[in-house]
């Protein structure tokens, strides 16, 4: 499979703060090309269908309130090993841990609202970036 693409979301709080611009122009001095982009709102419906794998889990509710709380910004990404240096350049889940520099060390408060997402595996690349683009 291909190993050249990956999704990100932008999520509401970094939108909220103001935070969008910075963010997109830190990922393409990282190299990476946006080739699809889009500002929109989730639904319960599609965050719960996005993030199915956490359900159940103690933070789902309030991952998915959090999520559909505001606009975010959705898009495709491209670069060589995009999904791994992606999730490098974001860093840690929890902004904590995160390492200087990182996206999310930068611009995020809280591992309940840590700014960015980025997909975790080429297969689920390739699935997320159908789920918003198509
Ligand atoms: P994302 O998928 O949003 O890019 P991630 O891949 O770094 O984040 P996941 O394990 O997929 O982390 O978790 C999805 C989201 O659920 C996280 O971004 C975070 O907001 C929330 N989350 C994960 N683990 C916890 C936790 N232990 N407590 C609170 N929220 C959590
Ligand atoms: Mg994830």
């Amino acid at each position: 499979m291909d190993n050249n693409k990956t999704f990100t979301m932008i999520k509401p709080d970094a939108v909220q703060n103001g935070y969008a611009g910075l963010i997109l122009a830190k990922i393409e001095k990282a190299g990476f090309k946006i080739t699809a982009m889009k500002m929109t709102q989730l639904s319960a419906e599609s965050a719960e269908s996005f993030y199915e794998i956490h359900r159940g889990k103690p933070f789902f509710k309030d991952l998915i309130n959090y999520m559909t709380s505001g606009p975010i910004i959705a898009a495709i990404l491209e670069k060589d090993n995009a999904v791994l240096d992606f999730r490098e350049l974001i860093g840690n889940t929890n902004p904590q841990e995160a390492k200087e520099g990182t996206i999310r060390q930068l611009y995020a408060k809280s591992i309940d609202a840590n700014a960015i997402h980025g997909s975790d595996s080429d297969s689920n690349a390739k699935i997320e970036g159908e789920f918003h683009f198509s």
